[in-house]
């Protein structure tokens, strides 16, 4: 079926609509370029034809480049896949390019305008293919966003959206939609000068533009282009140049191949002609897409990431059950925050603490968090009135009637929770889930309160809830499929990221993230210099270094976790070095960032100023430290392995959880695509080589567990044996 339409009307403008059959949102597929391409061949050709229009037969424009296309031309692109992913991206080019010349000959001459129309959202290609256009047109409609969002899954626009911006806007205006993916509505995009107009009717606005007898010509394929801004030897494009490598470098630590590539497409493509910068960006493209931190980025941060959200995991014979009405007791952090994003998602909300004075300022955080929302211009007084009206602030548990989903998160105590869960069940029906946000007790524990422990289920959410987008989702050992069905549907309608895991001490982001910071300052015990631990750490990805981390969730948090842990685990607790520095800094009163006073210093108003350096009095640097190589191999292992006996033990089930659930969960660092995409990267027999030596110097934590010298011996990966295509087969 055609993914693009072709007519031609009276006047003489041909109108060609994109319309994907059977999707909401358009995306580029190599079928839809070959017919676009196809239509253009036939406009310019006909003489009836004056001009043409490109638009949308649905609501927005389009979405992008379906990333499935770019991850499978990589895999079929035969024996040689950089030289057929090259002349893949640089077909594509030539039909963009094709309708930028629209016919002119070299000197300019001849022509037909094509317009772009924009009804709604343009992303990626969407936009890409209006930037080739002569001149483009978008609704006034501020809910589209426009944009090039390519770098969040660790590519660069490659169709041409890199070269046409810059020459556009000048590399310095150009950077924030490039290397950041800004996305703006139409009005905004307009006055950033992406787009030209903004109409009420774009499709007729651009019909009159076509046959207005405009020019045509690209400033960039007029003779004496100049690059607005600079190119890279004017003085003013070499102070952006410089300071834009020192940016990206500072951000990416190195570790992002998309964004280091952009630059230098940016770069030698503006040394150049267009027709030559193309080429340029188009073999920048190339090795980006060959590097296998973009198949992993587009693997985990995409591809699975929406099959997880579209509900891969979800039980299928279960019926959907949308949450109509949740219930929430606590109304503390945590609690304050998943009424707020509940109500957003137009749920109505019962809020319940102990006192009517604690209730009411669990709804107040909305109320603060819409007037931030209203300062900037992102939230609307009415907005706010109307999230207010869904959430009621009560200690009066009859309130609950009718509710189909409760969320306890109350204090971490178990003989707590479980009156919570026995008043809960005595106001709420029969088929209402029972959820606990607890971050460390077994959910099976928690459930022996419940009268059907089959409709008891663990949806733990991270902190802060508006804006982390994993909720992990624990089962408990009687835990039924509607519930799990019920915590998914609830997780899609709040437009967040699940994963669903077996119950185990920490389910599975603490798991591993724990570990990850007693690593970080068992070495600060060892004498390693804490500069070093957090340097190597952010080198390696990692958006907070471990001593950063522990000040941020708290040093007495870390002092109490350690606690019930040692209680739980007896004489085999392995971290007792752990507990000598954070135990004494608890002692020094240096509590975190709540006490402006932890790992680092703080200064009035609460920002941090650097290491504390009263922390080398007690723990010396030693006069040797180790090569930064060794620090990052600890920092990850920790994490890794950790993620690796969370599988080998059937808490996690599905490797690509296990991903997406550490970059969303703890920052694991993208760029690697999750713990298990870096263990493939890095080949099983490296991984257990690399363990085995830690292992001899820093003890048997970092021993290379069964499954993983079982995969290293017979040679597997875990995307080949536990991948979705595995398990299918
Ligand atoms: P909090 O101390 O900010 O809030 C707890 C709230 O529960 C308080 O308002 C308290 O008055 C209320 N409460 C206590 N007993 C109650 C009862 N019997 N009935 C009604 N209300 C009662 O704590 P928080 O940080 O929001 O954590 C709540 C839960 O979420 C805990 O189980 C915690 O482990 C878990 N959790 C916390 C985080 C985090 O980062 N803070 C992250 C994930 C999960």
């Amino acid at each position: 079926m055609a993914e693009f339409h072709y007519a031609v009307d009276a006047d003489g403008v041909a109108t060609i609509t994109w319309d994907v059959p059977g999707r909401s949102m358009n995306v580029m597929s190599l079928q839809g370029f070959g017919e676009l391409d196809a239509h253009i061949d036939t406009a310019l050709a006909d003489p009836a034809v004056k001009g043409v229009v490109i638009t949308s037969g649905k609501k927005d424009f389009a979405g992008g480049m379906d990333l499935n296309v770019i991850a499978r031309m990589k895999d079929e692109a035969g024996d040689d896949p950089a030289r057929g992913l090259f002349e893949g991206v640089m077909g594509m080019h030539g039909v963009l390019r094709k309708i930028e010349r629209a016919g002119m000959d070299d000197r300019n001459k001849g022509g037909k305008p094509i317009a772009a129309a924009l009804p709604g959202t343009a992303l990626g290609i969407g936009l890409e293919l209006p930037l080739a256009c002569h001149r483009i047109f978008a609704a006034d409609n501020p809910k589209a966003k426009i944009g090039l969002p390519e770098i969040m899954v660790g590519i660069f626009p490659g169709g041409g959206g890199t070269t046409r911006l810059v020459r556009k806007l000048g590399a310095m205006a150009a950077a924030p939609f490039l290397l950041e993916g800004k996305l703006s509505d139409p009005k905004k995009a307009k006055a950033a000068g992406i787009i030209d107009e903004v109409a009420e009717d774009p499709v007729a606005a651009a019909k009159a533009w076509v046959l207005s007898g405009p020019s045509i010509v690209k400033p960039w394929d007029e003779k004496g282009y100049k690059m607005p801004g600079g190119a890279p030897y004017h003085p003013a494009g070499f102070m952006t140049f410089v300071g834009a490598s020192a940016m990206v470098n500072g951000k990416t630590k190195g570790v992002y191949p998309a964004a280091k590539a952009l630059l230098s497409a940016v770069y030698e493509g503006a040394l150049v002609p267009f027709d030559t910068a193309i080429r340029i960006e188009a073999r920048w493209f190339t090795h980006v897409l060959m590097n296998p931190s973009s198949t992993a980025m587009i693997r985990s941060l995409f591809i699975n990431k929406e099959a997880l959200e579209k509900g891969a995991v979800r039980p299928a014979e279960v019926a959907d059950q949308s949450v109509r009405k949740l219930g929430v007791i606590g109304a503390g952090m945590m609690g304050a925050g998943i009424a707020l994003v509940a109500a957003q998602a137009g749920i109505e909300v019962v809020l319940i603490d102990q006192a009517q004075e604690a209730a009411d300022k669990g709804r107040a955080y909305t109320e603060s968090y819409m007037d931030k929302g209203i300062k900037r211009g992102k939230a609307t007084a009415e907005k706010k009135q109307d999230l207010l009206s869904r959430i009621t602030a009560t200690t009066d548990y009859s309130a609950l009637s009718g509710a189909d989903l409760v969320i306890e998160a109350v204090f971490e105590d178990t003989a707590i929770k479980a009156e919570v869960t026995k008043r809960v069940q005595q106001a709420v029906g029969e088929t209402c889930i029972i959820a606990t946000n607890t971050s460390t007790l077994p959910i099976t524990d928690l459930a022996r309160a419940a009268d059907r422990p089959g409709d008891f289920i663990g949806i733990h959410f991270f902190s802060p809830v508006e804006k982390m987008m994993l909720v992990e989702i624990i089962k408990g050992r009687e835990t039924g499929d509607r519930a799990v069905a019920k915590a998914l549907d609830f997780v899609r309608q709040i437009r967040k990221t699940p994963i669903v895991v077996n119950d185990a001490r920490f389910f599975y982001a603490n798991r591993c993230i724990i570990p990850y910071i007693n690593e970080g300052i068992r070495m600060v015990g060892e004498g390693v210099a804490p500069a070093l631990v957090e340097n190597a750490a952010k080198l390696v990805g990692m958006p907070l270094g471990p001593l950063q981390l522990v000040d941020e969730t708290s040093i007495d948090l870390g002092v109490k976790i350690a606690r019930a842990t040692k209680a739980a685990m007896g004489d085999a607790y392995p971290d007792g070095a752990v507990d000598d520095v954070i135990f004494w800094m608890a002692d020094q009163g240096r509590l975190g960032r709540k006490a402006a006073a932890g790992f680092y210093a703080y200064d009035a108003a609460g920002k941090r100023t650097g290491l504390w350096d009263g922390l080398a009095a007690e723990y010396p640097p030693a006069a040797d430290q180790p090569e930064l190589t060794e620090v990052q191999h600890r920092l990850l292992f920790a994490q890794v392995l950790e993620a690796v006996r969370a599988l080998e033990g059937g808490v996690l089930t599905d490797i690509r959880e296990g991903d997406v659930g550490a970059i969303l969960g703890w920052g694991f660092a993208p760029w690697s695509g999750g713990p298990f995409s870096w263990l493939d990267m890095i080949g099983a027999a490296r991984a257990v080589d690399l363990c085995k030596g830690l292992a001899a110097r820093h003890g048997d934590r970092f021993a290379p567990p069964g499954l993983l010298t079982e995969m290293a011996a017979r040679g597997e990966t875990f995307y080949g044996r536990f991948g979705p295509a595995a398990q299918a087969a």
